[in-house]
């Protein structure tokens, strides 16, 4: 098509995560916005300043099927590559490629529609693939960056994500997640936990119509390792200067790690 989507074929994925996305993709902008109070898009801002985007890169965004953090990055390096035609730096835009990479073809949709709505369809640089976190279609050494918000939580083995994201970035390659995490401040805890448990289910029934797939996130949140732990598993991958930053008391972390 005109903006350079990608059949690959499809990947095994899990059922039960297909079938929650495919019933949330609808409502899915409505219910970030209205779970994070309209939060998830300062995360996602922050993440991608941390990214530090740059023209002439290559990104892969995995479970980006909204496009959301996708086109953060592709207005960056828009806005870093006017500066640079302004001075001398001549990085060529042109060579940005930014990858989507969703298991779900009904996200990936949201994301091509929304591109549209935006007037990326005449961009070369986005391309939109479904495929598995946990085996990448890309070859090794290929990427700049990866990000993954809010994805691996739903992936089924983490550590075969992270060795994927490994295996991907080159040397230099910058990993990056945002992911729920784990509170750990008292009281704020108490409420957190409330919130959680009683209002997230309710608002995704009154919302969405689908209390069960809010009630799937919540459960998988709890699951996830913590912040400490998570950091360990992105080492044992193989990743260096492993570091996090937890955001409103660790609702939410990003995690971070070089490929060197
Ligand atoms: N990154 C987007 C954002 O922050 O708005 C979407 C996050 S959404 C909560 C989680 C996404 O992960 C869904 O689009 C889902 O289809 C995708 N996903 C789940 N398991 C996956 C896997 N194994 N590989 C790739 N994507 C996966």
């Amino acid at each position: 098509t005109s903006f350079g989507y990608k059949q690959v074929r499809e990947e095994e994925k899990s059922k039960l995560v297909g079938n929650v996305f495919s019933s949330v993709a609808s409502s899915y902008d409505l219910m970030n916005d209205f779970m994070s109070v309209g939060l998830h898009r300062l995360w996602k801002d922050r993440l991608v300043s941390k990214l530090n985007p740059f023209p002439g890169m290559k990104h892969l965004d995995v479970a980006g099927g909204t496009g959301d953090v996708a086109f953060r990055v592709l207005e960056r390096i828009k806005s870093v590559g006017h500066r640079a035609m302004q001075g001398t730096l001549t990085e060529n835009e042109e060579d940005t490629h930014i990858y989507v990479c969703d298991i779900n073809p009904n996200m990936l949709n949201v994301g091509k529609k929304r591109a549209a709505e935006r007037g990326y369809s005449e961009e070369h640089c986005l391309s939109w693939i479904q495929g598995d976190a946990e085996a990448l279609s890309f070859e090794d050494g290929s990427m700049d960056g990866y990000t993954i918000a809010f994805g691996i939580r739903n992936v089924t083995h983490i550590e075969k994500a992270l060795s994927e994201a490994y295996r991907v970035l080159k040397r230099g390659g910058r990993f990056l997640c945002l992911e729920l995490s784990h509170v750990d401040v008292p009281v704020f805890k108490e409420i957190y936990d409330v919130y959680s448990f009683s209002v997230i289910p309710t608002i995704g029934e009154l919302v969405a119509g689908d209390r069960q797939s809010y009630q799937y996130l919540v459960e998988s949140i709890r699951r996830f390792p913590n912040q400490e732990k998570f950091a360990q598993m992105i080492q044992e991958a193989g990743f260096q200067r492993v570091e996090y930053e937890n955001l409103v008391g660790g609702v939410v972390a990003i995690h971070s790690g070089l490929k060197l």
